[in-house]
């Protein structure tokens, strides 16, 4: 169910500490058609629509070479997620799980990530399907699919997570 930044029954909310200070710049922008948590889809999609990620300057040039790949992975800030829950209740039923058994855009760093694929590219805007993220949404890295680098190796237990 979509979070409105409510606190539901049974949900633990803290008091976080004080940010330090990671460095963290945000290298670009994502455009897609979602501007509403309440129809922006919960996973993004291969078949879902086109969106756009838009890198800023100084960072243009570090694009080269990113045609050659079919798949990217993307890191991007949830900016409009509260920051402080350690158990949430996605289906708002009040049964909880804690944060980091979950893929809820609620978290202390509220950091998402995305397997798309790349369409194409037009000077530092790389068109791409996948994202699940609201538009203007903050990009902090793109990376190749490691399953380019790596080999695929057979499913471990704990591999697969479920719920957000
Ligand atoms: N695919 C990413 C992951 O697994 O790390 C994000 C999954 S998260 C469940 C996706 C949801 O986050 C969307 O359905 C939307 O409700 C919410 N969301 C998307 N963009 C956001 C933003 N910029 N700030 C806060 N919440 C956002």
């Amino acid at each position: 169910m979509v979070r409105l930044n409510e606190v539901r029954e049974n949900e633990i909310a803290v008091a976080p500490p004080d940010a330090s200070d990671a460095g963290l710049v945000f290298i670009g922008r994502i455009h897609t058609p979602w501007t509403s948590r309440l129809e922006c889809p919960r996973q993004g999609r291969q078949d879902g629509p086109t969106c756009e990620i838009e890198i800023f300057e100084p960072w243009v040039p570090a694009l080269d070479g990113v045609e050659a790949f079919e798949r990217l992975e993307v890191l991007y800030w949830l900016d409009r997620s509260r920051r402080d829950l350690v158990h949430q209740s996605p289906a708002s039923d009040g049964t909880t799980r804690g944060t980091f058994a979950l893929r809820s855009p609620v978290r202390p760093n509220p950091i998402g990530t995305s397997l798309v694929r790349l369409l194409g590219r037009d000077g530092a805007r790389l068109k791409v399907r996948g994202l699940d993220c609201l538009d203007g949404t903050p990009l902090i890295d793109l990376k190749p699919d490691r399953c380019l680098f790596t080999p695929i190796a057979p499913p471990q237990p704990g591999d697969f997570q479920t719920g957000d």
